[in-house]
């Protein structure tokens, strides 16, 4: 039987109103209005956050014993809060949650404060339990099932794995993920968070990266709702901030994100961190959020090795209902051993090529498509990246690379940095000089030719050069 959500909202009303004062029943009951019904779920509108609180507080119990009344023992209420900034007095403290810019201010359902285009239904549910939907920012395509497992990310997956069954509390708190980009930071830090949604689907969860963090601070500074920022993010029970370098230089943030961070850590919540470094290296960062990044375990995602990579290209095609020659894949496999998204950005250039020429994917045109595409890659490398795989190989700090120093050993460093800038990069002489060590582009030529002399001439230093240039070619 579907019943009709203003009859049972009625129904409610009438015995509501024999049991509470009729000043209360006029300013609390009148102003709401029933919206909709599905199944055990009564959905009503009310005003304000305060005016949720306070039905919250006041009247839950008559109101569950009526609704019970009317839908059974499991039923449910979901608040669909508006917001109306003309009223003085409606001033919600717990969640006011900004109105998207551009909309009327008046009138407006509730958005949280991330999160989609629309408005979102904003259901707190009771009976009895306070919770305010948050939409996780999940995607469901990130799973563990997908996520290949391999040598380069067993600590990670299984330290993930643990987290996600019992979230906040293992020791693994935060539970810091780092690793170089397209090696599945993403994908594992909210495969955590399905994972806590399918055991636990009462927990709050929150996938949210670092920069639109960031970028929502500023935003709730602009309007000064700070504190309604703070309030929102200190009630979420997994939170997921991905790439947790970018908050690098922004100190508000980092001290809000600070906040946040103890909150949720004091009261037991879980924190999934991932960034492109481990914490030591993360420059930019306060000293006392590097140090609580260190209190759970980091875990690294490694780049994938032979077998992971075939493991990861039989699965990808296997779940589109594609199948390739082993010899393809094999190729693919061998050919690309940077990074998982160039893994996939190889194997769907092949299938985008394969469709639109109308040719069947043979071994010979896997390797033309892929040789082309890595070939590409390659002119990708960067200065940075350059100078990080020199002074790694050195083991030298890269300030000391970009120094005036004259030492023989970091001389030497410099020069085989420009060379391999020079050689792999499209950066000109005078850039390449300038960001390694405010140099100019005579001195970028005579490193060049320096350290193309001595690798004719000296077999050490040759094969010095030989071993950086594979480093750099894993890239
Ligand atoms: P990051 O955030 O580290 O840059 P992503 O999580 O975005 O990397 O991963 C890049 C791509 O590789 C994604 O499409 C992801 O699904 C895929 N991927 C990463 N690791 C794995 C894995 N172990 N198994 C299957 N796919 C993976
Ligand atoms: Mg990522």
């Amino acid at each position: 039987m579907n019943k009709d959500h203003n009859v049972v909202w009625n129904n409610c009303l009438s015995i509501i109103r024999d049991n509470i004062p009729a000043v209360s029943f006029i300013t609390w009951f009148r102003p709401i209005i029933p919206l909709s019904l599905e199944r055990n779920v009564l959905t009503i509108q009310v005003p304000s956050a305060f005016f949720y609180e306070y039905l919250e507080e006041h009247f839950i119990d008559i109101m569950k014993k009526t609704l019970r009344k009317e839908l059974g023992q499991d039923a449910m209420l979901e608040y669909n809060i508006v917001m109306d900034r003309t009223s003085v007095n409606a001033k919600p403290y717990t969640v006011k949650l900004p109105a998207k810019e551009g909309t009327k201010l008046t009138n407006q359902p509730v958005s949280l404060p991330l999160m989609t285009d629309q408005p979102i239904k904003n259901p707190f549910i009771i009976p009895g339990i306070k919770k305010v939907h948050v939409n996780p920012q999940l995607n469901a395509a990130c799973t563990f099932n997908n996520f290949v497992e391999g040598d380069c990310n067993r600590l990670a997956r299984s330290a993930g794995y643990a987290v996600a069954n019992s979230p906040g509390k293992t020791a693994f708190n935060p539970l810091f993920i780092y690793g170089g980009t397209g090696l599945g930071k993403t994908h594992l830090s909210q495969a955590i968070g399905i994972e806590v949604k399918n055991r636990y689907p009462e927990k709050t969860v929150l996938y949210v990266s670092a920069n639109k963090f960031i970028t929502q601070f500023s935003e709730a500074t602009r309007k000064n709702e700070r504190n309604d920022f703070l309030h929102f993010y200190q009630m979420i029970d997994v939170l997921i901030i991905d790439d947790v370098h970018e908050f690098a230089g922004k100190e508000k943030s980092q001290d809000t994100f600070f906040h946040i961070f103890n909150h949720l850590h004091q009261t037991g919540k879980q924190l999934i961190l991932t960034s492109d470094r481990p914490p030591i290296e993360l420059t930019g960062l306060s000293k006392r959020i590097i140090s609580r990044f260190k209190w759970g375990l980091s875990a690294d995602l490694q780049s994938p090795d032979y077998n992971t990579r075939l493991a990861i290209l039989k699965q990808k095609t296997y779940n589109d209902g594609i199948e390739l020659p082993d010899e393809v894949i094999e190729y693919i496999a061998s050919s690309i051993s940077s990074n998982i998204r160039e893994l996939e950005g190889a194997l769907i250039t092949l299938l985008a090529q394969s469709t639109l020429n109308k040719k069947t994917i043979t071994p010979d045109l896997a390797r033309n498509i892929i040789d082309k595409q890595v070939k590409h890659t390659k002119r990708e490398i960067t200065l940075d990246y350059i100078q990080k795989v020199v002074c790694d190989y050195f083991d030298m700090n890269v300030d000391v690379l970009q120094s005036k120093t004259r030492k023989r050993e970091i001389v030497q460093a410099r020069q085989i940095a420009m060379y391999f800038s020079k050689n792999l990069t499209s950066s000109s002489l005078s850039t390449i000089g300038s960001v390694i060590g405010g140099k100019d582009h005579a001195t970028v030529l005579h490193a060049y030719k320096t350290v193309n002399n001595l690798s004719e001439t000296n077999k050490e230093f040759k094969s010095y050069i030989a071993d950086i240039e594979k480093k750099l070619k894993v890239y």
